[in-house]
């Protein structure tokens, strides 16, 4: 939405197709109970107008999904976004043709549509999938995807309901539905560390309080790693006591959002042995709130160290499992062998339940642009030119895919998704605009630009142990073929380091991409 209204005020013609019947992307897609941002609302909003800053209220420190929708069509309307927007339209192709120097979409109806620049801003958690799994289809009651949640809110009083999967949208979704179901069954796989989100209402004072501090608050995402407020401690775990590092890590636990990960001692994500602590103090935490002990054994992750995921935040999702009604069921002892006409069944035995709910994630980073045919120069498939190896000119462009562009496309700086989106737009616009001035018409990005950015990704990913766990961030999706394998799937250095390289290519002149 931001790149169609920047777009449009340089005075190019826009088009936007959009698969939903309405905007919000995620926040359309992802209405599950109890999908809320665990970002603070205020620091994940637009940045750009100071009226929109001005004339919407937060009501919660973590909004949740109705109401960023309602926010979303708020930017639509007084944007007057709508009328260069064509709903209900998934694009199916798109093919570079190289004499006419533009790109042709093909459309899901099969209509064709032509421009000189394609932008894809597809999103990085947006092709949903599913286990695979014999008899996926045989169940005979309603089954939904997380991502892909019905728009009449569904009633879940007296039912047997089953979850599958426990990332950040189940560890969401359970406790909601955990309040009305009559029996609930959750199938965990590998299980994830998770701390407490603490939302809290906004009030009208404390609201005006944040208005007046968003300079400072958006100053602050400009300045940290991952551009959220939260930023690392500079001292290391074994710098402090022990006594002192317990107290900051309650401290931590206790507080609102991210801090825990985000803003934790600066070694916790790279050293073994500050890691190995800090799992330790959050495993305690699980104990602590899970009666049942095997049950709390079975919910503490043992492959991988805390934060080495991306880490769910929680609203009393570990309480849910003290509750008469809710089961875990852990697939690592008891595999699903298939689903069955009344439920599943796993190694152990039959379940029968009213109604599934697939939270079994996204083919993330790619999987949305893999699901497009998009061929570049030569008629070179995008997919072919990934194969065994993801590489971008900033996560912006490709080599051989001339004037085609990705917002959020991989090896981009992710974090505080909005503000790296704003970012992203924001050169695109530049790069257009520069060209538009001097009547240029292509926009290339070059091999050496490609391999340079590349390498730096690689490096910046070196020492890193999320990389040496499989999940979206290393590019592994079981459910996937192909992406058994981990890769370097995300840029990892901080957003800073990002914004430095892209604005010292743009006053180059944009070094690296051949403008013609
Ligand atoms: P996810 O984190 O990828 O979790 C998928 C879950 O499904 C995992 O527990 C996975 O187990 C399980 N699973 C997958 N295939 C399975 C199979 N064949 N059999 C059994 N279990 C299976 O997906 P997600 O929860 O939708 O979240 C994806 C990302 O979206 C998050 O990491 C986050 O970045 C974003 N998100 C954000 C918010 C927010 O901002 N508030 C909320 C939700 C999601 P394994 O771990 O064993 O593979």
């Amino acid at each position: 939405m931001y790149q169609l209204h920047l777009l449009r005020q340089l005075g190019l013609r826009v088009r936007v197709f959009e698969a939903g019947t309405g905007v919000g992307g995620t926040w359309y897609w992802n209405r599950y109970p109890g999908a809320r941002f665990d970002s603070e609302s205020w620091s994940y909003g637009y940045s750009f107008s100071e009226e929109l800053l001005a004339e919407w209220d937060w009501t919660e420190n973590f909004a949740p999904q109705p109401e960023t929708e309602r926010y979303l069509n708020l930017v639509a309307d007084k944007f007057d976004l709508r009328r260069d927007i064509e709903f209900s339209t998934r694009v199916t192709a798109a093919r570079y043709d190289d004499s006419g120097r533009s790109w042709e979409l093909t459309l899901g109806d099969g209509r064709r549509h032509t421009s000189r620049h394609v932008v894809m801003a597809v999103g990085p958690l947006s092709a949903p999938t599913y286990p695979r799994l014999d008899g996926i289809d045989a169940f005979r009651g309603p089954s939904w995807h997380t991502g892909l949640w019905p728009k009449q809110p569904v009633d879940f009083t007296g039912k047997r309901v089953a979850v599958i999967g426990t990332g950040a949208s189940a560890v969401q979704a359970i406790p909601e539905i955990a309040k009305t179901a009559a029996r609930l069954t959750v199938f965990q796989r590998r299980p994830n560390w998770c701390t407490p989100l603490h939302n809290a209402p906004i009030d009208r004072q404390e609201m005006e309080s944040i208005r007046a501090r968003y300079p400072e608050i958006f100053r602050r995402c400009r300045e940290t790693a991952a551009c959220f407020v939260h930023t690392t401690d500079p001292r290391g775990t074994f710098e402090v006591s022990a006594e002192e590092r317990e107290a900051f890590w309650e401290r931590r636990y206790g507080e609102p959002g991210f801090g825990i990960w985000q803003g934790n001692f600066r070694d916790v994500l790279i050293d073994r042995e500050a890691n190995s602590l800090l799992s330790d103090f959050v495993a305690r935490k699980i104990r602590e709130r899970v009666k049942d002990p095997a049950t709390a054994d079975r919910l503490i992750p043992k492959d991988h160290g805390f934060g080495t995921r991306r880490v769910p935040q929680e609203t009393g999702y570990y309480e849910v499992f003290n509750q008469p009604n809710v089961e875990l069921v852990s697939i690592l002892e008891t595999p699903i062998e298939r689903i069955t006409e009344t439920g599943l069944r796993t190694s152990e035995r039959d379940f029968e339940f009213d109604m599934i709910v697939y939270a079994t994630g996204f083919d993330a980073i790619t999987g949305s642009l893999d699901r497009i045919d998009i061929r570049g120069a030569g008629g070179r498939a995008l997919k072919d030119r990934w194969k065994g190896d993801l590489a971008t000119c900033l996560g912006m462009m490709v080599d051989g895919f001339p004037n085609m562009f990705m917002v959020m496309g991989p090896h981009t700086a992710l974090g505080n998704i909005p503000r790296s989106i704003e970012y992203n737009v924001e050169w695109i616009r530049d790069l257009m605009a520069h060209m538009a001035d001097r009547g240029l018409t292509v926009a290339a990005a070059r091999p050496d630009a490609v391999a340079a950015w590349t390498g730096f990704v690689k490096k910046k990913g070196e020492g890193l142990l999320s990389n040496e766990v499989d999940s979206w961030m290393t590019g592994v999706n079981m459910n996937v073929e192909g992406k058994q394998v981990r890769i370097i799937a995300r840029y990892s250095g901080t957003a800073p380091e990002y914004r430095d390289w892209c604005d010292g290519v743009a006053a180059d002149g944009y070094r690296g991409i051949d403008l013609t």
